[in-house]
């Protein structure tokens, strides 16, 4: 973890930060750190209690040259002063839950959030003693009267998985704070590109790595970024205790991601406009859900909190089931996957009632909210770095066939 560079551009800032030259070798490229220790020249302390920032590397578990440069890349993009990476995004997610909350609290938490963050809120932290409030975060009124003496924190998600419902980030931040709570986003969907939550208020920012910012789809990593002090005792409990730390193989590759996000981005979007649109209006495709679309419920919302509209997006059709089928055996470019944020473009079938067994377990009204984007299901798809026309040729193929 270290303090971000700052850059003029975004782009610079992706390519440059957290990088030098080794002043050694000379080289350019940053080298990948594989040491677990660290020769140490003078006494030094082994409890977490005792990390300083300027502390030296002592062992891999505490820190890693090559983690750091990746972790200072990411907080420059991001706009924090710190960031701690883990070894997946659940890891990162789960060390804000159990870093921040103690038996007798209680959590308010978007009731659409990634699947492992769903099941773990329902079904783990209760066991923990910690309360949780499940409550649709586009309904600032929900959100509101959720929130008790003892909630410690309030969990977002925007763009929500999988549906691509967005919640105003700002007016929760206001909510919850003038409560005494702190607020975490998860903004996998949306990457440093789209949204900075962290100049919206937002206390503790998660983020996937395995998605947009590392990119290829090849490495898993986690990382939550936030002030330097949160960040600090984040990375004192929940890496050097829990563990679940990245490798350095891992952050070396998605440093190697990140220093192309803000170009990937900008082509993401550009391409996923145009599937959307495609998607739109073609006659067997029921509806389309992409923040990036005037038809989106929450269109205003999307315009002044993004400045990149992504590319996850969900559509329905009216037998989803015969598509997905045939999608399995048919698609030629896009692969039936699930993950998101690759180069590759990636589609899945997501049914409403499957998903409501097992993750989501909504009734009454946020059932119905969750059926008013999903339908009985939909197709989730991560518009890859392909050309749109041979994106859009590999599923008109397919649908014309439904
Ligand atoms: C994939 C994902 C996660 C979990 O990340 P892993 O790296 O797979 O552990 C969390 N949140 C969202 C929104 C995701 O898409």
């Amino acid at each position: 973890m270290a303090r971000s560079n700052i850059f003029q551009g975004v782009r610079t800032t992706a390519v440059h930060a957290g990088e030098i030259p080794d002043p050694v070798t000379g080289a350019s490229a940053p080298d990948i750190t594989m040491s677990s220790t660290f020769v140490v020249d003078e006494p030094a302390g082994f409890s977490a209690h005792e990390l300083t920032a300027d502390a030296p590397f002592l062992y891999g578990r505490w820190g890693n040259p090559t983690v750091q440069k990746l972790e200072t890349k990411l907080a420059a993009l991001e706009g924090t002063d710190g960031c701690v990476c883990f070894a997946s995004g659940m890891a990162a997610a789960s060390a804000i839950f159990f870093s921040i909350l103690s038996a007798g609290d209680h959590v308010v938490m978007s009731d659409i959030t990634y699947a492992g963050v769903a099941e773990l809120a329902r079904d783990t932290l209760p066991r923990f003693g910690i309360a949780v409030s499940l409550v649709d975060m586009s309904d600032l009124a929900a959100v509101a009267a959720a929130i008790r003496p003892e909630t410690k924190l309030v969990h977002c998600e925007t763009p929500a998985n999988p549906i691509c419902r967005l919640c105003d980030l700002k007016a929760i931040a206001d909510l919850a704070h003038a409560a005494g709570a702190k607020v975490s986003v998860d903004s996998t969907f949306a990457s440093p590109i789209a949204t900075r939550p962290a100049g919206l208020g937002i206390d503790y920012v998660m983020h996937s790595l395995t998605k947009y910012i590392g990119g290829h789809g090849d490495a898993l990593g986690g990382a939550v970024l936030g002030s330097f002090d949160d960040m600090q005792l984040l990375k004192a409990e929940a890496a050097i205790h829990y563990g679940g730390i990245i490798s350095p193989f891992n952050a070396w590759l998605i440093m190697r991601g990140a220093a192309t996000l803000p170009i990937r981005m900008r082509a993401h979007q550009e391409s996923a406009l145009a599937v959307a649109k495609y998607l739109e209006d073609h006659p067997k495709v029921r509806k389309v859900i992409y923040p990036g679309l005037e038809s989106h419920p929450q269109a205003e919302l999307a315009q002044r909190q993004m400045e990149n509209y992504s590319s996850m997006m969900a559509f329905q059709v009216a037998d989803g089931e015969a598509l997905a089928a045939l999608m399995m055996d048919e698609l030629q470019i896009i692969h039936y996957a699930v993950s998101l944020g690759h180069h590759r473009s990636l589609i899945f079938w997501m049914p409403t009632d499957d998903l409501m067994k097992t993750s989501f377990r909504l009734e009454g009204r946020q059932l119905e909210s969750y059926r008013a984007f999903a339908g009985d299901g939909i197709f989730r798809l991560s518009v890859g770095l392909e050309d749109a026309e041979d994106l859009i040729s590999d599923l008109d193929r397919v649908l014309a066939k439904v």
